[in-house]
């Protein structure tokens, strides 16, 4: 049987395994019965199985000829807490919580390509099939590193594939550097004396101090970093007063940064620090910044992402090989792996133009189904090409 038609024979099942996730989707942390299903065909595939390396994390160790060498592909357990308005009949049957990011689909792919490369073991060496809780927001990731998931199951390279919905459809999209930004979080208190808002000059408007705060801020992004850089400095709420006649005694701003030069952090966390000093010092109030450091940023290596290119080049054409496309702002915890492994490659699975709502996160989300192919051949490809028989 042809490679191809070998993919396109359990195409169905994959598909029903991700109808059957999607209808069933667990928040971070929380996947235990999408735990037990990867684990349960993991085990029928007959690779050996391991559950207690970090929260619900499974991982799947496949063995093949004599080869030392060993690469860890990755894909994500949770789903999102969004009420999914999508009309699928495979809807969630779960209030509240949907698969709005397609993990999902890639646990289906990734469980596919182990079916896959279990039958047919056209490699050399070690795979590690990483299936990871949390990624949206409680860094699963960190939490396998700090665990000790290299320790025990260490890797040359680390791949992970993710859909991305506004791209070539079809198309897998491998820049090396950066792909996603590294984010951090922030509260800033401003505090003083509240007033009757008749007789502002018997309090110290906190509100007037945030106000001007804000405005000041974005000079950080315009004035202080090389223009070539990106840098996204966002205020995302505020918090403050009950009644209007009053000046709260409090105002809280919080907000999120996004970069991909890892010194920005740093930078962005002293400039924050040193404008609120300045302006809490001009209206006599005081001040308190809560900085986060999150997600680093992606990025890929030379080597990891040439060899993804290779792998993606043997099944595609030239021209759905995409590599100069610009990163996204958003973050992605697959940065521990592939800081810690210290070589790989994140690529997107281009999905095509869809609809307002129906972008990644949004509750009319649909998985494009002509990526299922894609995506499996991609895992197999990886596989044959990151472990070469023969070499
Ligand atoms: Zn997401
Ligand atoms: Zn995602």
């Amino acid at each position: 049987m042809q490679k191809n038609d070998h993919i396109d024979a359990i195409l169905p099942e994959v598909i029903g395994w991700q109808r059957h996730l999607h209808r069933h989707p667990e928040l971070g942390f929380s996947e235990f019965q999408t735990a037990d299903f990867v684990a349960g065909k993991l085990q029928e595939f007959g690779l050996e199985v391991h559950r207690d390396v970090s929260a619900t994390a499974v991982v799947g160790v496949l063995k093949a000829g004599s080869g030392t060498g060993r690469i860890m592909f990755r894909a994500e357990l949770d789903a999102l807490p969004v009420d999914e308005a999508s009309g699928l009949e495979h809807s969630s049957e779960t209030k509240g919580v949907m698969h709005a990011c397609g993990h999902d689909a890639h646990t289906a792919m990734l469980l596919g390509a182990a079916q896959l490369l279990s039958q047919a073991p056209n490699f050399d060496g070690t795979i590690y099939f990483v299936f990871q809780p949390a990624e949206e927001v409680h860094g699963g990731g960190r939490k396998m590193i700090a665990d000790g998931l290299l320790e025990r199951f260490p890797a040359d390279m680390a791949f992970s594939q993710h859909n991305w919905p506004g791209t070539a459809e079809g198309a897998v999209i491998v820049p090396t550097g950066p792909i996603m930004a590294g984010v951090d979080d922030f509260t800033l208190t401003f505090s003083g004396k509240g007033a009757h808002a008749a007789m502002p000059d018997l309090g110290d408007d906190p509100v007037l101090a945030a106000a001007e705060f804000i405005c000041s801020a974005q000079r950080i992004v315009s004035r202080t970093i090389n223009p070539q850089a990106a840098l996204v400095l966002s205020f995302t709420q505020m918090h403050g007063g009950r009644i209007n006649n009053i000046v709260p005694s409090q105002m809280e701003l919080q907000g999120t940064a996004r970069f991909f030069d890892p010194a920005l952090s740093d930078h962005v966390e002293a400039r924050l620090r040193q404008i609120a000093g300045g302006i809490a010092m001009a209206h006599g109030v005081a001040f308190d910044l809560d900085y986060r450091k999150g997600y680093p940023a992606v990025v890929n290596t030379v080597t990891g992402a040439e060899t993804a290119r290779r792998a993606a080049r043997s099944f595609l054409d030239e021209g759905l090989v995409l590599t100069e496309e610009p990163p996204s702002l958003g973050c992605e915890d697959f940065s521990y792996l592939l800081n810690a492994v210290g070589n790989g490659a994140y690529l997107w699975l281009g999905a095509g133009d869809v609809g307002p709502r129906a972008g990644l996160h949004g509750d009319a989300y649909v998985f494009n189904d002509a990526l299922f192919p894609v995506g499996l051949r991609m895992w197999v490809s990886l596989a044959e090409t990151a472990l070469p028989r023969n070499r």
